[in-house]
Order: structure tokens, then C-alpha cells, then sequence
């Protein structure tokens, strides 16, 4: 083919660059007709308390199966519409049918918390904290069992502006949670200054986590300092009997992970959420088997 002598050609002339490229090109479009056509779907994990096993909240995550590509994992496609700016429209829809969802739990008489993912694009446009203030208003969902998980991209740009926008949307009652946790740049001292409420400690950790390997101490260590910092741990990914044993012995708070409950459907959260015990339910009769 044809290698001509301009600028961005030279990306052009690279094939992995160019497939990589069309690629992009062709989930952007696919995008554009998923928002359109209403695509995206949202599933449900659940998350623990590791002390006594009881069901604290369900993730939110989006599924989108494309009519043009067939199903595409988040991996692929979330980064894409975080860059064309479509992230803060999927985003926004996400959040509103999750909190529809969560409400029946409530309506149901359990206190199960939601947790959603929201990308940095999305949670720093002016408009964001009036969305969610709606959407809550919208749904009748209680703040206070509505976790927000972010990642660092959030304070690249302007730590101040990322810092007011946490305040702001804390003031509406919900909590904040640094995703991803161990994966990025944040120091002791800059985690300092977040005023966020818990950390996800990133699978990473937990998939290298065995009785005799070095990430035992590692994983002690930011245990130690989210304790220092008074956050809650939260550890995804947990796909072992050890992995969860070992995450107890070191007073890690929550825990979610295959080994506990895959993404699932809102029709199948909804039976776990009626199984579990309500607020009368003895404590001894809470403790699930896998703990
Ligand atoms: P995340 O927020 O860190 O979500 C956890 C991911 O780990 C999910 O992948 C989940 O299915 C997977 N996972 C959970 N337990 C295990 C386990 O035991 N083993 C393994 N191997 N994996 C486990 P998923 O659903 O493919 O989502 C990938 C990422 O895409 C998410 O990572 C999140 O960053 C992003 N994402 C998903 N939904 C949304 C959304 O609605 N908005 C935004 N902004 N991002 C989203
Ligand atoms: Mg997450
Ligand atoms: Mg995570
Ligand atoms: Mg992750």
C-alpha cells in the first residue's frame, strides 16, 4: 500500500497501528447507535462484610451487547467513550437504572447498598452532581447506601477542583471509593489530602495473595495505612477459600469476588437481596457458608 510522507500517515503505515485505529473508529460508531438503540444493560455483584458474611452492597456494571459487534467487555469499550466524551451518557444511564433497581431492594425492606463506577470524564462535567442528586430523587434511593467507585484519572488534572467536586457530591449523604486501589501513583501523602471514604484494593493484589507469597506483607502494609487514614478496605477479584481467609487475617473489611458471586442479572440480585436476612434476623443466622 501506498506510505505516504504526512504528518499522522505514519500511524497509517503501521498495520498494528492502523487496526488499532479502525478499530477505535468502529466502537465509536458502534457506540453512537448503542446509545441510540439503548444497548447497555447492568449487572450486579455483590460485595461482603468478611467478619460475618453479611451482603453490604451490589456493584453496578455495564454490559453492552452491540448490534454490530455482538458483546463487547467494558475494557474495550469504556476507555473509547471516556475519550469521545459518550461515557457521561452511558454513564448517566447506568446509574439511573441501577438506583431503579436498588430501590426495590429498599422497597423490599433490606438496607443493600449500590456502588457505581464512574469514569473521570463523567465525574468532573458541571452538571454531574445535580445528576446524581436527581437520580436519587428520581429512584427514592437513601444516599447513604449510594457509593460512588473513581479511579486517580480523577486527580490528574486539577487535585483541587477533583477534591471540592468528592466534598460536594459527600454533602448529598453518598460515600466515595478510590477503585483500582495499588495500581496507580498514589502515595501515602497524597492519599492523605483525598477525602474519599473507602479504597478497593485492585485484583492484582489479591490474585498474587498465597499464605507464603511477599504479597501478604505487601497487601499488610496498605491495609496499615488505609487503617491509618480510617478507610474502608475493600478487596475485588477474591476467587479462592485462601485468598478470603488470608484477606480476614489481615482486617480487611469487604470482599467481592467470583468465589462469592459472579455479575449477575437484577432478576437474580433481587432473590439474593430476599435471602438475606432482614434487619430481625438473629446475627448467628447470618453467617453464610462460604465465611
Ligand atoms: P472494576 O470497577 O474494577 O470492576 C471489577 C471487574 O472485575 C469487573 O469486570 C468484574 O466482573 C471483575 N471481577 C469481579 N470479581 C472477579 C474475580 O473474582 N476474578 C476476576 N478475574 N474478575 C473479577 P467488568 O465487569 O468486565 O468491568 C471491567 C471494568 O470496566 C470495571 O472494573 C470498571 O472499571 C469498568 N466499568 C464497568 N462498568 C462501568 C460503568 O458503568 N461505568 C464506568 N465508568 N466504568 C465501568
Ligand atoms: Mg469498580
Ligand atoms: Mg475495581
Ligand atoms: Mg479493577
Amino acid at each position: 500500500e501506498a506510505r505516504s510522507r504526512g504528518g499522522d500517515s505514519i500511524c497509517v503505515a503501521d498495520p498494528h497501528l492502523r487496526d488499532r485505529a479502525a478499530q477505535r473508529h468502529q466502537i465509536e460508531s458502534a457506540l453512537l447507535r448503542g446509545i441510540r438503540e439503548n444497548e447497555f444493560r447492568v449487572v450486579f455483584q455483590p460485595q461482603f462484610h468478611i467478619s460475618d458474611g453479611r451482603l453490604v452492597r451490589f456493584e453496578a456494571l455495564c454490559r453492552w451487547n452491540s448490534g454490530e459487534l455482538g458483546m463487547v467487555p467494558p475494557d474495550r469499550f469504556i476507555p473509547i467513550a471516556e475519550q469521545t466524551g459518550l461515557i457521561a451518557e452511558i454513564g448517566r444511564r447506568v446509574l439511573i437504572s441501577a438506583l431503579q433497581e436498588a430501590k426495590s431492594w429498599l422497597q423490599n425492606g433490606r438496607r443493600i447498598g449500590l456502588a457505581v463506577n464512574i469514569s473521570p470524564m463523567q465525574f468532573m462535567r458541571p452538571d454531574f452532581p445535580q445528576s446524581v442528586a436527581e437520580a436519587l430523587a428520581e429512584a427514592g434511593f437513601a444516599p447513604e447506601l449510594l457509593e460512588l467507585e473513581i479511579t486517580e484519572g480523577i486527580f490528574i488534572r486539577d487535585l483541587n477542583l477533583a477534591i471540592a467536586r468528592i466534598r460536594e457530591l459527600q454533602r448529598l449523604g453518598l460515600s466515595i471509593a478510590l477503585d483500582d486501589f495499588g495500581t496507580g501513583y498514589s502515595s501515602l501523602s497524597y492519599l492523605q489530602r483525598m477525602p474519599i471514604d473507602a479504597v478497593k484494593l485492585d485484583r492484582s493484589f489479591v490474585s498474587d495473595l498465597s499464605i507464603d507469597s511477599a504479597t501478604v506483607s505487601m497487601v499488610q502494609s496498605v491495609l496499615a495505612m488505609a487503617r491509618a487514614l480510617k478507610l474502608r478496605v475493600v478487596t475485588e477479584g477474591v476467587e479462592t477459600t485462601e485468598q478470603l481467609s488470608i484477606l480476614r487475617e489481615l482486617g480487611c473489611d469487604e470482599a467481592q469476588g467470583y468465589l462469592l458471586g459472579r455479575p449477575e442479572s437484577a432478576e437474580m440480585a433481587l432473590q439474593r437481596v430476599l435471602n438475606s436476612p432482614s434487619e430481625t434476623t438473629k446475627p448467628e443466622a447470618q453467617l453464610q457458608r462460604t465465611f
